[in-house]
């Protein structure tokens, strides 16, 4: 190839109009042109390769041209402008402060600065990756900057606003630069594509926007890249084996398996992908995006969040018509869980097979027939009311998870083929359900102990069709407060590794605010954050526990002296007693009677 350019370069933009994704920036960076607003430093912050040196530069252009249009623009024929395009202008600088960070590099700069421009207005000084000055060369700067000559311009550039000294700050004009928008990389993409007579598959760049991660450099060096070894096609194919990038087609394939209860061939195909090179955390976080997207297109008003090409739009909008909404929340939880817990996880492989393995059952049977296979056998057998439950140590739960913390792979659903259970549209953690607030049943006062809500499940089982029924076997067996108590207890008791929220889950009681919804008060917002981020785990634990997959809890920090209320002075001290037997004797030896 004669003469290569890389099209990063070749097509760098040199207009405010042809930057692309950055429009609201450079509409007021024009604007200031536009009204002389010209300030004398700027410091333009964003990730990388996402236009700041180019903007610094069509900046540096405007300013100088000696015919501006009307709209700001540079006319980009007169002599400033032409010494600007063909890089001749000497009324910019462009110091890169990665490489040239000392103080004397600083110095032959601001030397510099005193020599008013030739041809033309302004100088621009162009200091890329500021933040990588020294100490030193940064107040060698900050004198400059103070005073600078009425010609003199300061760009900033840094990828890292936070490490910008406040004095640097205060005197910049910020402009924050976003990360390109995946449809307009692929737009670009498309235009230098069809400019230097390349043939591509639009599914191609799609990928390579994606995975330039909002940068219009790395997107054109990968475009480059593949193009040149598809030897002027970009293909499908050709990205996908370049890039290391698992086929689409693959979460196609497990989200019909999952839908078909085959659980074979969603272990089979995750396989495949094992053998092919993807990592497993790789692979989950990919099918949680793929199922994110399944679920953006259930609405048309969010499918503009699916930022793929339009062939595999329509193969989303396919798949996702036979998808069922509260199925797919449910699975995103389901492989949301299983990316937090992977870090933790001795054996990653199981614990992804495991996830699979509860997509592939959890999901939507017709609501009559019993689920396929239960993961391990719940018992049927079990006393009809929860708290004379035998008592039974968190430890000795399902399975072989250590801690109810870690237990949720395999037994939330316990597919007991019971003939008490029902299906049901919602499954266990909807966000629904979960953002009901504890205020909408205010009912603290009765504590109903023996509602039972089979019949409530009936009603909802005839009005729903059973292809939208998701099979989640369900339990609605009623629980009183004592009861939710103890098995609240025994997980704060589990959580040995966690002596703080042990503490706090044990220094106060839940209480129950509806049949399935509880309360519980804490005093600190960072412990409100902590209880919250075991929601799952403790919902998940007390449901099993209490047979109930409704269970919900609210957390709340008390608010002044209302804390109390949700004790009642007497529960305290019942409370105080039944943890400490050497309370009741102090009781009985200072003669302290009870109220
Ligand atoms: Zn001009």
């Amino acid at each position: 190839m004669e003469n290569y350019i890389v099209s990063a370069r070749k097509y760098r933009p040199d207009t405010f109009a042809s930057v692309v994704g950055q429009r609201a920036l450079t509409t007021t960076l024009q604007n200031a042109v536009k009204n002389k607003q010209l300030a004398h430093a700027y410091l333009f912050c964003g990730p990388r390769g996402v236009g700041k040196t180019t903007c610094a530069r069509i900046f540096a252009k405007t300013i100088n041209c000696l015919h501006p249009r009307e709209d700001g623009q540079a006319c980009n024929e007169c002599e400033s402008c032409q010494a600007f395009n063909t890089q001749r202008s000497f009324n910019i600088m462009e110091l890169d402060a990665a490489s040239n960070n000392s103080v004397e590099d600083i110095r032959q700069l601001t030397d510099q600065v005193r020599i008013p421009p030739a041809l033309g207005k302004y100088k621009v000084y162009i200091i890329d990756e500021v933040h990588m000055l020294s100490q030193a060369a940064f107040n060698a700067f900050l004198k400059t900057l103070e005073e600078p000559p009425a010609y003199a311009i300061f760009i900033l550039a840094t990828t890292e606003k936070h490490k910008i000294i406040p004095t640097i700050l205060s005197r910049c004009q910020i402009y924050d630069f976003h990360r390109i928008g995946v449809n307009d990389i692929q737009e670009h993409l498309q235009y230098v594509a069809q400019s230097e007579g390349i043939s591509y598959e639009p599914e191609a760049l799609n990928v390579i926007a994606m995975k330039a991660d909002g940068g219009m450099r790395d997107a054109l060096s990968i475009f480059d890249q593949v193009s040149s070894f598809g030897e002027g096609k970009v293909t499908y194919k050709g990205v996908i084996d370049n890039l290391n990038v698992l086929d689409y087609d693959y979460y196609f394939r497990l989200v019909d398996a999952f839908l078909k209860h085959q659980t074979t061939e969603a272990l089979l195909l995750f396989n495949e992908i094992l053998n092919l090179g993807f990592e497993g955390l790789h692979f989950i976080n990919g099918l949680a995006s793929h199922l994110r997207d399944l679920m953006v297109c259930k609405d048309a008003r969010t499918i503009a969040l699916l930022e793929v090409s339009d062939n595999i739009k329509l193969k989303y909008q396919q798949q996702a018509q036979v998808c069922d909404f509260n199925y797919l929340v449910w699975a995103l939880q389901v492989s949301n869980e299983c990316c937090l817990q992977y870090g933790q996880s001795r054996n990653k492989r199981l614990l992804v097979e495991l996830c699979l393995i509860r997509l592939c059952t959890g999901n939507n049977a017709p609501a009559n027939t019993a689920p396929a296979a239960p993961l391990n056998s719940a018992p049927t057998d079990r006393p009809a009311t929860t708290t004379s439950a035998a008592p039974q140590a968190p430890h000795a739960a399902h399975a072989a998870t250590s801690s109810p913390v870690n237990a949720s792979a395999a037994t939330t659903t316990s597919p007991a083929a019971t003939p008490r259970t029902t299906a049901n549209t919602m499954p266990a953690a909807s966000p629904i359900r979960n953002s009901t607030p504890a205020k909408e049943a205010p009912k603290p006062s009765s504590r109903p102990k023996t509602l039972s809500f089979n019949n409530a499940g009936a009603q909802t089982k005839t009005v729903e069709t059973p292809a939208e029924a998701v099979q989640k076997v369900e339990e609605n067996e009623a629980f009183s407060e004592e009861g939710l108590l103890k098995h609240w207890n025994e997980f704060a008791h589990s959580l040995k590794d966690n002596p703080q929220i042990m503490t706090v889950m044990t220094s106060n009681r839940p209480v129950l605010k509806t049949a399935t919804d509880f309360e519980f008060v804490v005093f600190q917002s960072y412990t409100e954050k902590s209880l919250l981020e075991l929601k799952p785990s403790i919902e998940r634990y007390l449901s099993e526990k209490l047979h109930n997959s409704h269970i919900c809890m609210h957390v709340r920090i008390s608010q002044g002296e209302e804390n109390k209320k949700a004790l009642t002075p007497q529960d305290q001290l019942k409370s105080m007693l039944d943890k400490n037997p050497s309370f009741v004797r102090l009781c009985q030896s200072l003669n302290l009677e009870m109220e």
